[in-house]
């Protein structure tokens, strides 16, 4: 290991892009020669909320899941649609077991290193690039910066740009009120309706569940409506149940076809949200994480660039569907209504994992056979602004 400040990589946050890419490293021997420091502004980020993924058989989380799913089903306000995820389990774990379950592992080897600093700056110079931290300055001939600034939102503004907004809690109720193997994808028979916005609830024992309202849409909302929809929706269908408020999470996550690999260079690549590892179309990034850490690793060894540019095709695609929630936003429980019913739920989420092959994709937009889509593929089509 060289000097305290000098490293062979950087990596600016330790949050779920960093602690991903961190753990790819750790876990490919190639990489145990180099170097690593991570850096994050906090010293133990105690804040806990939960992650889901869909992915196909066994994954490298699978010890500290909270659980996992194999059906769903989703309610528009006129049926009910089965969803069978056999094929790719739905699959939810806590932020904090998987934080406390990478940092455990990196500390037990002799090169990486953790230090809470904030990040100010990133300095590029011939050969090196300096990370200007508030108690000192760290050198690496590469960094990967998870930052996400106020610069890049405003940025981002400028493009199709919605939010993923959403309160949810973790009760506990004393009947056995829950379906363990079941979880409800999207529900919107309560819900604002001049938005797209449904509740989600992910049953972790047959007395507990985490249940949230979620809105795609321009704006957040204050905390008390989302409140109100939640209690609205456990009024209606769970009747005279009594509950307990265990836990509870709130997050913003953007939503937008802001091309943010342009602001990676050759010695700084930006990484999680702020690489645009964040699926425009549906706000995900848990697996893209793990996926995009590979293939930076993969690039690494080749010698290639270790941005992670967009594919074309499904950027375009990613681009319709956000331009129609964004452009029709009251019509996304038709929208995903007919998308869940139409095509199986294996390939929807092939397509969602950028997997699918042509003729699919086609079946997929076929099957929409949607005023908004053809409208907003259009205005694509011509470079509109939504
Ligand atoms: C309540 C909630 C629930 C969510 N549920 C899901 C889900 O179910 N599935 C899913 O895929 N995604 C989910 N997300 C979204 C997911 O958390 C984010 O997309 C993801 O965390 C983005 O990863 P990141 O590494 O870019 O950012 P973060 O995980 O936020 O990490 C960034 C890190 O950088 C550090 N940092 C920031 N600035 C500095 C600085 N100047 N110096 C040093 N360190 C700095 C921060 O302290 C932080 O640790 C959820 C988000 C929230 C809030």
């Amino acid at each position: 290991m060289k000097a305290n400040s000098k490293f062979d990589y950087i990596i600016v946050g330790g949050g779920l892009s960093g602690l991903h890419l961190s753990n790819c490293f750790s876990d490919d021997s190639f990489f145990s020669k180099y170097s690593f420091l991570i850096i994050d502004k906090e010293k133990r980020d105690k804040k806990d909320n939960y992650f889901s993924y869909w992915e196909k058989g066994t994954g490298k989380w699978d010890s500290i899941l909270s659980n996992k799913w194999n059906k769903a089903l989703m309610f528009s306000s006129k049926r009910k649609v089965e969803m069978d995820f056999s094929d790719y389990n739905y699959k939810t774990l806590s932020s904090l077991k998987f934080r406390d379950y990478v940092k455990k592992k990196l500390k037990k080897k002799k090169n990486f290193k953790f230090i809470s600093d904030t990040v100010l700056n990133i300095r590029e110079e011939k050969n090196k690039v300096i990370v200007v931290g508030n108690k000192k300055n760290y050198i690496a001939k590469h960094i990967f910066d998870s930052r996400f600034s106020n610069n890049t939102l405003k940025k981002s503004k400028s493009h199709t740009f919605l939010k993923q907004h959403f309160l949810g809690w973790v009760i506990k109720t004393n009947e056995k009120k829950f379906d363990k193997k079941s979880f409800i994808f999207m529900d919107y028979r309560v819900r604002d309706k001049n938005s797209t916005a449904f509740t989600y609830v992910l049953p972790f024992k047959k007395n507990e569940a985490l249940i949230e309202h979620t809105y795609f849409s321009k704006d957040p909302c204050n905390k008390e409506l989302y409140e109100d929809y939640l209690k609205k929706y456990l009024k209606r269908f769970y009747k005279n149940m009594e509950y307990k408020i265990i836990k509870s999470e709130m997050g913003i996550i953007p939503m937008t076809t802001y091309p943010f690999h342009k602001d990676s260079t050759k010695n700084i690549t930006k990484i999680g949200t702020a690489g645009g590892w964040v699926k425009a179309s549906t706000g995900y990034s848990f697996k893209n994480c793990e996926k995009y850490s590979i293939k930076i690793l993969q690039n690494i060894k080749a010698k290639k660039d270790l941005k992670i540019v967009p594919d074309k095709k499904y950027f375009f695609l990613d681009k319709i569907l956000l331009g129609v929630l964004y452009k029709y936003n009251y019509r996304g429980e038709i929208i995903f209504e007919k998308l869940i019913k139409r095509n199986s739920t294996k390939k929807i989420l092939r397509f969602l994992d950028e997997e699918s092959s042509l003729f699919d994709i086609l079946k997929i937009i076929i099957s929409m056979r949607s005023f908004y889509f053809v409208s907003v593929f259009i205005r694509n089509l011509f470079k509109k602004d939504l």
